[in-house]
């Protein structure tokens, strides 16, 4: 399958297994020639990928995935930055990550309660940038041998209504397509079939919703086609990506699964002013 843009990814800034210089390589290597990076609540891979960029002929783009809840569920927003050091943009991106940060520690007390005597140490060791998150302390729960695999781990104690559960800070919908917007970035509705947010699309074009993720690993083609739709409908850029994190033995969600045209990736480019 030709590959040629892929643009949600996550690197060691957050929750993905490579850093950014290696991601940018296995993209190249998969033949993708636009890549964006989207961390968690980082643009701090950014610099890396895109100096890798220079030596492997692709382009890079900044970019970030930023996580909120809403009175109608979770709702996963990308950012894409022309230029993501803006002071405003980056002041929030390190409030969200302390929170991150606080929240982690809660998710160990509740666990140390539980009598799972894991420390703060061994799930800081699991992650290389302070965009620490439940896949890190899953890790931590992994390496220690007190589950089985991370999915076990958000079944028996991380995931939503388990026994470890803390709610990460409440960021709404509208204060994040804000900020990414007065960054002078582009909005994107994440993967809104598996998040369940496809209804909350109209409500999100009035908070200034600028994209929405056509592509997805876990797309169907009837989900592409309604989501192209809805795009063209509201006027809306269509993205897309693999959401890569690390390479599964199965091959879903590798780099370059996911087939982006190439046509909608200048588009964001475009859009950016690149
Ligand atoms: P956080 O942002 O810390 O709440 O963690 C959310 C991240 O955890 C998501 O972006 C996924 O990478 C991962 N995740 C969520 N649910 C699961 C699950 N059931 N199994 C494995 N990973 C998950
Ligand atoms: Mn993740
Ligand atoms: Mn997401
Ligand atoms: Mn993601």
């Amino acid at each position: 399958m030709i590959s040629r843009a892929d643009l949600h990814s996550h690197s060691t800034a957050s929750d993905g297994k490579l850093t950014p210089a290696e991601v940018v390589v296995l993209a190249a290597s998969r033949g993708i020639r636009l890549l964006a990076l989207t961390d968690h609540d980082t643009t701090h891979g950014y610099n890396e990928a895109r100096a890798q960029a220079y030596d492997s002929n692709i382009r890079v783009i900044a970019g970030v995935e930023i996580n909120t809840d809403s009175a109608l569920g979770e709702v996963h927003l990308l950012g894409y930055f022309p230029d993501p050091e803006k002071p405003a943009l980056q002041a929030v991106l390190s409030k969200i990550r302390t929170e991150r940060l606080n929240r982690a520690e809660k998710i160990v007390a509740k666990l140390n309660t539980l009598g799972v005597p894991i420390a703060m140490g061994q799930v800081l060791a699991q992650a290389s940038h302070q965009g620490i998150g439940r896949p890190h302390v899953a890790r931590a729960l992994v390496a220690g041998g007190w589950v089985a695999s991370v999915p076990g781990a958000f079944e028996s104690y991380l995931g939503s209504g388990k026994p470890a559960y803390v709610p990460r800070y409440a960021f709404a919908p509208e204060e994040a397509i804000r900020l990414i917007r007065s960054a002078g970035g582009v909005a994107a509705l994440a993967h809104p079939v598996r998040s369940g947010s496809e209804g909350h699309i109209p409500a999100l074009v009035e908070m200034g919703l600028n994209a929405v993720e056509a592509y997805y690993y876990d797309h169907t083609a009837d989900d592409v086609a309604r989501l192209r739709e809805a795009a063209q409908r509201y006027g809306l850029l269509c993205t897309g990506g693999s959401d890569f994190h690390h390479n599964h033995s199965d091959g879903r969600r590798g780099l370059g699964s996911v087939w982006v045209p190439e046509e909608d990736g200048e588009r964001l480019w475009e859009a950016l002013n690149l």
